[in-house]
């Protein structure tokens, strides 16, 4: 049934206007007042694309937390069976609808709405989503994309959070990105993305400038540094994983506690960047370069242990960032 789900929600999508129109009608219809009609669109997207699968776990999580957003801020939380039946109904105008396609819709639209519920738990209040506008793309390597986006309203975010996007060449498909800057007056973010298959590969050579895309809540994922420390940092990165590094190189640059000067911070992120383009070029296999990062820390971590005499040294753990000796942060990323 997993198939005949995704088939009929393409078939639904390729009327996308039109199903948003008919969601929100059902919706209005029994919950006035609750989702705005301008919202609806993205809304269902992200709704039936969650019910109907074929993204992976980081991909339904990215989904479940901004639906999870936005049924706090629409009220629709009471009214979840409301807008099962509403998506249920819009499906069922433009599929090849049967009575075991209908079972299949209703039982994967009800799993849908528990996970949406648990994540509005843990959502916080605030938009949904910020729709913004691409100012910039540059291709810094084969397959690789600064993009740089200027959202319609502010969004707070931490250096070293990392954000759901979706693009509008991609409806209702929401990944995870780390911007690769500290929050900057003029509001934009940068993303440093890494074409690998459906929406990176859209990211990086479909979007142009004046292009919208749409960034979600902000979250953190063990890598946002504490303002009042003054301990050292290790920052290891491979690929694009250095876009979070980046944005706390500017945290602590723009923190000025640490003596460094502005030419030498401008000449690391000038680095950084040379780096991001030239490693890709090197090195197609991301996860083999990050396994080597993280022999070589093991290493270095059990060299510095065994100079201090200190205890067995740990594993290096799959999340991102914890602290090291004597209180020195790595981040692994
Ligand atoms: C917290 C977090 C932050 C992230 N930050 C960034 C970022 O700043 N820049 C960036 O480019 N990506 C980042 N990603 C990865 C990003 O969210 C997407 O997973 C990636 O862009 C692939 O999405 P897709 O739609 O193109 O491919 P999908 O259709 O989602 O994935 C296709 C397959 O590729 C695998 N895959 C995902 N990423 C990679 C990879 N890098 N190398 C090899 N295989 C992969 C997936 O597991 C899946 O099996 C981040 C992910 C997380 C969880």
């Amino acid at each position: 049934m997993t198939a005949a789900l995704a088939a009929s929600w393409s078939a639904t999508m390729r009327y996308a206007r039109e199903a948003a129109d008919h969601f929100w009608c059902a919706v209005e219809d029994r919950c006035p007042g609750t989702l705005p009609e301008r919202e609806a669109a993205v809304f269902l997207a992200a709704f039936g694309r969650l019910v109907s699968g074929g993204d992976d776990p980081a991909g339904r999580a990215a989904l479940s937390a901004v639906l999870g957003r936005a049924c706090r801020r629409y009220r629709l939380l009471p009214h979840l069976l409301t807008v099962e039946a509403a998506l249920v109904a819009t499906v069922s105008r433009h599929a090849r609808w049967t009575p075991e396609l209908a079972g299949a819709w209703v039982g994967a639209a009800r799993r849908a709405t528990a996970a949406v519920s648990r994540a509005a738990e843990q959502a916080g209040d605030g938009p949904p989503w910020w729709p913004a506008q691409v100012v910039d793309h540059d291709r810094a390597a084969d397959g690789i994309a600064v993009v740089t986006a200027r959202p319609w309203r502010r969004l707070a975010f931490r250096p070293g959070q990392a954000l759901p996007v979706c693009t509008e060449r991609r409806p209702g498909r929401w990944r995870w990105y780390s911007p690769a800057n500290a929050p900057r007056p003029d509001g934009t973010v940068e993303l440093h993305v890494r074409a690998v298959a459906a929406v990176s590969r859209t990211l990086v050579h479909r979007v142009r400038p004046g292009d919208r895309i749409w960034l979600g809540p902000p979250r953190s994922i063990g890598l946002t540094l504490d303002p009042a420390s003054n301990a050292d940092l290790l920052l290891v990165a491979g690929g694009t994983g250095l876009a979070p590094l980046r944005a706390l190189v500017e945290q602590v640059a723009a923190l000025g506690r640490r003596g460094y000067r502005t030419d030498d911070v401008d000449a690391l992120l000038h680095r950084l960047v040379y780096e991001l383009g030239e490693r890709t070029r090197l090195l197609d296999d991301t996860r083999g370069e990050n396994d080597r990062i993280k022999r070589a820390l093991r290493a270095w971590q059990a060299e510095v242990r065994e100079a201090d005499g200190a205890r067995a040294p740990e594993a290096v753990p799959d999340s991102p960032s914890r602290p090291g000796p004597d209180g020195r942060r790595a981040a692994v990323r």
